[in-house]
């Protein structure tokens, strides 16, 4: 018989990768692709070949806290899909009543025809991509929704899932701060108990980076990017729903559990084109990786059980630095202790760096646990940097 509870430090997630899009956002360097068509009996056999193939490698007896869907646009999965997966899921690991599980979902209204079939399914939370509470915006975004089908989905969805977050993503071009206050009460408003609130950023092979280059496509600078940052503070924090992550804002209770396993360092496996898992095997920490081009993924799939690439293993330095990134994201910060017993005994943490930006108030230590503040989170690369030296 399975055991109750996880006993591996941060838990243990599913992630589930869905690559295909209705088409793609020209900010967007996620692995999402648009197809004319998806066999999707053969997408259906070979997400679950894929987790048979994990399942076959995770000690016996560990439970799942979460499982995500995520993509791409997973809300384009036929509802019998993801029901076969989360019940291949519950096979090998069990999905008791309190693990979470999360779609991601566009808010069109053929995506929301499927809400009630993915909640059947055993979804439980739902995450939608809103990004913008204005037509002008979310067509500078190249999103196909307008922002009165976005409401309309909104409303539909809290009618279906207890759970439920969206996005929305600022800094936008020309986006002043009123402007942004403004939306954000408009979101507050219409949210449940979770808001990821993302800075918009400019990443290389994006069709906003060419715009960038050429100086077609002009985003606040960093002053305004800090002021709309500090804006979001203020406001989340007087709605009662304060950051628990850099981008991620929830009332208590309410944080997405499935990330935070991924920022508590915790294990997940992850199916599907271009997944990353890590994986505690044998003591060691792996990391695992599947291929990330979708035709090539499906094909390995069929022939070999798997799309992923050979494991790599995650030293003890490195074990020590990723969980340090990872537990800084956290407004709860990170136990030292933690931190040096990933690392295998030595402290992956330059202390002096820990003075020092703790006067600079952007850190607190506070006991054994290390806590970036607000400042700090917004400027968690140079923070890391600095100690990790
Ligand atoms: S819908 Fe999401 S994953 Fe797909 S292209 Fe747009 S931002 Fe990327």
């Amino acid at each position: 018989m399975l055991p109750l509870t996880d006993t591996v430090p941060g838990g243990f997630g599913l992630y589930v990768h869905w690559p295909f899009c209705a088409s793609k956002c020209p900010y967007c360097d996620f692995n999402s692709h648009v197809r004319e068509g998806v066999d999707q009996a053969r997408w259906r056999a070979a997400m679950l070949r894929e987790m048979d193939h994990f399942a076959a490698r995770v000690p016996v007896g560990r439970r799942l806290s979460s499982v995500f869907f995520g993509g791409g646009t997973p809300s384009l999965m036929p509802p019998e899909t993801v029901a076969a997966i989360l019940e291949r899921a519950n096979h090998h690991w069990g999905i008791t009543d309190g693990v979470e599980v999360t779609l991601e979902a566009n808010p069109t209204s053929s995506e929301a025809a499927r809400f009630a079939g993915f909640r059947a399914a055993g979804v439980n939370r739902l995450s939608m991509g809103i990004q913008a509470l204005n037509d002008a915006d979310l067509k500078v975004l190249g999103r196909k929704h307008s922002a009165g089908e976005a409401m309309a989905v909104i409303a539909m969805a809290k009618g279906i899932f207890d759970r439920f977050s969206f996005d929305l993503i600022y800094a936008r071009p020309g986006q002043t701060v009123a402007a942004w206050q403004d939306e954000l009460s408009q979101a507050l408003d219409m949210a449940v108990g979770h808001l990821s609130l993302y800075q918009l950023t400019i990443e290389e092979g994006t069709q906003f980076h060419t715009l960038h280059q050429r100086g077609d496509l002009v985003v606040p600078d960093e002053d305004l990017a800090g002021d709309l940052y500090e804006a979001t503070q203020v406001l989340l924090n007087q709605a009662g729903m304060p950051a628990y992550e850099v981008s991620n804002h929830a009332r208590p209770g309410q944080e997405s559990r499935h990330n935070l396993v991924y920022w508590r360092y915790g294990d997940y496996v992850g199916i599907g084109p271009g997944a990353h898992g890590r994986l505690t095997l044998k003591g060691e920490k792996t990391a695992t990786r599947t291929h990330r081009a979708p035709e090539i993924w499906l094909q390995r799939v069929e022939e070999a059980g798997t799309g992923a690439h050979a494991d790599e293993r995650v030293t003890p330095e490195q074990r020590g630095r990723e969980a340090l990134m990872m537990g800084l994201r956290l407004a709860e910060g990170v136990s030292l202790a933690r931190l040096t017993a990933e690392a295998g005994g030595v402290s992956p943490v330059d202390m002096a760096a820990v003075d020092r930006l703790s006067r600079h108030g952007l850190l607190t230590l506070d006991g054994d646990r290390l806590t970036a503040t607000a400042d700090g989170r917004q400027r968690l690369n140079g923070v890391l940097a600095a100690l990790l030296g």
